[in-house]
């Protein structure tokens, strides 16, 4: 099987980057990539992790960008991971992600929910590459014992229209886009299904945007068969994967599950080679 969607403690997720190799293995898959939320931070450590143990693996990101007020998950694939300029770029994420979570802790402070300021919030979250987000305030909340579980932390306080919810800002997705192509990868849309906006799918496409994942847990069969088609008629390549954050993150568990086929990788792999070496011939 292949898995195009992991995330690992660099992000949100609750798996080291050897022990989200190491469970992948276990679940049948041979092909990954790690998709963390703006920072590549686990991606080298995966790579070495995979290679020991003879998967293969390709570089992955996944960038949240900002569309009328709404936010928009950018998969970013074979893109180089050491690139000066989308680093400078991921870091300025990390940093609004870190503020932002400042101000829902605070908002949190004011309804007289006190938690312990989740520890990667700290100062040094931004230049060690990684990325905070609102699971780790749930988390915290959980462990005050303001809520029973991650899922009721979403729906009463921190989910969009809740009272802890703070809006973000962030790069539009033609941005987003862009930037990802200058460092040598490939953008696809994270789970259409949950903007349900094909307007602006189209719109992408125009600015740039050469791949849609049509394989999430997200996606019911409908939502496949809607997505692959779209696919086709807008000449895009297709992703996709599990989006795993982990045994115990709160959310379904779709690893093993879920995962792209093997045309559609190859042919993902296939444009990957020519972006790269036409970036190297600039
Ligand atoms: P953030 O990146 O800080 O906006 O947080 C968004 C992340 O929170 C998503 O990528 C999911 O991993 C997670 N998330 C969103 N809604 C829920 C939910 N209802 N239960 C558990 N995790 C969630
Ligand atoms: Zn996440
Ligand atoms: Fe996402
Ligand atoms: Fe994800």
């Amino acid at each position: 099987m292949i898995d195009l969607h992991l995330h690992t403690t660099a992000s949100d997720g609750r798996s080291t980057p050897a022990g989200l190799v190491a469970e992948v293995g276990a679940a049948g898959i041979d092909t990954l990539a790690v998709t963390d939320h703006d920072t590549a931070d686990a991606v080298a450590a995966v790579r070495d992790a995979a290679l020991q143990r003879g998967l293969t693996t390709i570089a992955g990101i996944e960038i949240t960008a900002i569309h009328r007020g709404r936010d928009v998950h950018i998969l970013g694939y074979g893109f180089d991971a050491a690139d000066p300029d989308l680093l400078g770029f991921l870091q300025a994420q990390r940093r609004s992600r870190r503020d932002r979570l400042a101000s829902i802790v605070d908002r949190l402070d004011a309804l007289g929910l006190s938690i312990d300021t989740p520890p990667l919030a700290a100062a040094v979250a931004v230049e060690s590459g990684r990325a905070v987000g609102r699971p780790m305030v749930a988390r915290a909340l959980v462990a005050a014992g303001h809520v029973p579980d991650i899922a009721t932390a979403f729906d009463r306080y921190l989910a969009e229209g809740r009272p802890a919810f703070v809006p973000r800002v962030g790069p539009a997705p033609a941005d987003v886009i862009d930037r990802l192509a200058r460092a040598g990868g490939v953008a696809s849309l994270a789970h259409p299904g949950k903007l349900d906006d094909d307007g602006l799918v189209r719109k992408l496409v125009d600015e740039g945007l050469e791949a849609i994942e049509v394989y999430h847990p997200d996606h019911d069969e409908a939502a496949r068969a809607r997505y692959r088609a779209l696919a086709v008629s807008a000449r895009l390549l297709v992703t996709g994967g599990s989006d795993y954050h982990g045994a115990d993150s709160g959310r379904e568990v779709a690893l093993g599950r879920i995962g792209l086929p093997r045309d559609d990788y190859a042919r993902l792999v296939e444009r990957l080679a020519s972006a790269a070496s036409r970036r190297h011939s600039r």
